[in-house]
């Protein structure tokens, strides 16, 4: 049986398709939210960690609010191989760890309250277009269901089941991929209030570990390597028994974080592509949060303008990639040079790296938000020949930047 007609129907009620649900209802489109768990934010795998640009973005003129802020951030230390290289110190907050599933059922509230229609534990099965629309196939339950709608938009998250059902998107690249494997949990003694990240070869070759506290002892703790899924459970053990033998389990996740958007088209006919399901997730750090938002916003606002146009084909869905490219490609460019530079690091490398930068930057107290170019100014005063011995590598990783958007 044929449902309703919608303008846009958006697979997945996670911060990307909450976000396009929101802003689009409030652009006039009438909007249904697919979502399969049974309740929204069911499961979440997050280490909860955003900035405080992003949560000003999200704040920005609503005046319901619910308290998924764990604990707030007022600096962080990096370690290598063990020992602490750089501590920064904030006088204000530089971002928050969330309570996602508070905050993400928060998403999904404020878009259902503005006007959007949801059907929560409902699967996204597949999609046919038909003439200027697009008949949307749905299993409630055991029940299938039709709908019909100008516009399809992924918001699956790493699987982005839409993209590869209308073979956008292919599997994953195993070269752009960030595997994790996480612990929540309580350890006494855990610094509230600050973010800790640990590189090294013993620790997480080419990727970190991290532990994002979460106040009264309780924190996420977890590694992330690009590209390698197997023995993330032996380096995060490690770990866990250098930071506390004595670490609570309460929750373990596996996740991967999809990056590399810029290798692929975000937009089709009647269909746009967002969040994780169009691997806009940071490449050196694997957040994703903030950039599935943004492009949520991003998409309702070309939505409304093909509604008002009459037409929800590539002519004017281009606009999507367009203008998301224009908010996040700066700071995806600059992170991915950081990724290319870092993975290129041989052991010794990098150890000369982190004592140079340690020795220059040792304990910053510093705002938000930072600045890589006066931070780089400080070390070479410190360390004139730091150029000399990786200038190449940060000419390789310019390079290799620029290679893959050209
Ligand atoms: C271990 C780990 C730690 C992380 N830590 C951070 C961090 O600290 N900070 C940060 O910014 N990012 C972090 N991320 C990344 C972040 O979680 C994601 O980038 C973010 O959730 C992307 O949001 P999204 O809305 O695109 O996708 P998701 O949040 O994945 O939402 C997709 C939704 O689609 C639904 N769905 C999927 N398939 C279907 C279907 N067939 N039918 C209907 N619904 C469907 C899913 O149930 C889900 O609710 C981390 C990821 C991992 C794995």
């Amino acid at each position: 049986m044929i449902k309703k007609n919608y303008d846009a129907v958006v697979i997945g009620a996670g911060p990307a398709g909450s976000s396009f649900a929101y802003y689009a209802v409030g652009k006039g489109l009438s909007v249904l939210m697919v979502e399969k768990q049974r309740e929204v934010a069911h499961t979440i795998l997050c280490a909860e960690g955003v900035s405080s640009e992003f949560l000003s973005l999200v704040r920005k003129g609503d005046g319901h609010q619910r308290d998924y802020i764990a604990t707030y951030i007022y600096g962080g230390i990096l370690t290598y191989d063990g020992k602490p290289y750089v501590e920064t110190r904030l006088t204000e907050p530089g971002g928050a760890i969330l309570e996602r599933k508070i905050f993400d059922r928060y998403l999904a509230e404020r878009a259902v309250r503005k006007g959007a229609d949801i059907l929560v534990n409902t699967r996204f099965v597949s999609a046919e277009r038909k003439g200027n629309d697009i008949e949307v196939h749905l299993k409630r339950g055991n029940n299938d269901e039709i709908v019909l709608t100008s516009l399809l938009v992924d918001a699956s998250g790493p699987t982005s089941v839409v993209a590869k059902a209308l073979g956008l998107f292919e599997e994953y690249d195993k070269d752009t991929d960030f595997y994790t494997y996480q612990v929540y949990g309580y350890c006494d003694g855990i610094k509230d209030n600050y973010l800790y990240f640990s590189i090294g070869e013993n620790i997480a070759p080419k990727g970190y570990a991290w532990i994002f506290p979460k106040g009264g002892g309780f924190a996420n703790i977890g590694v992330g390597i690009p590209g390698k899924r197997d023995g993330l459970d032996v380096y995060l053990n490690n770990f866990l028994e250098k930071h506390c033998k004595t670490f609570k389990i309460l929750g373990v996740i596996h996740g991967v974080v999809p990056t590399g958007f810029h290798k692929r088209r975000l937009y089709d006919d009647n269909v746009l592509i967002l969040g994780d399901a169009a691997r806009l997730a940071d490449p050196l750090t694997g957040g994703g949060i903030a950039n599935a938002y943004i492009s949520g916003l991003v998409a309702a606002e070309v939505a409304s303008q093909a509604k008002k146009e009459g037409k929800f084909d590539v002519s004017v869905l281009k606009g999507y990639e367009r203008r998301l490219k224009k908010w996040i490609m700066h700071d995806y460019m600059v992170t991915l040079f950081a990724k290319m530079f870092y993975v290129s690091l041989s052991r010794e490398e990098l150890q000369s790296f982190m004592e140079s930068i340690g020795e220059s930057l040792g304990h910053m107290e510093i705002n938000p938000p930072i600045n890589p170019v006066s931070m780089l100014l400080k070390v070479l005063k410190k360390d004139p020949l730091f150029l000399f011995r990786f200038g190449r590598k940060g000419i390789y990783a310019a390079k290799e930047t620029l290679r893959q958007f050209i």
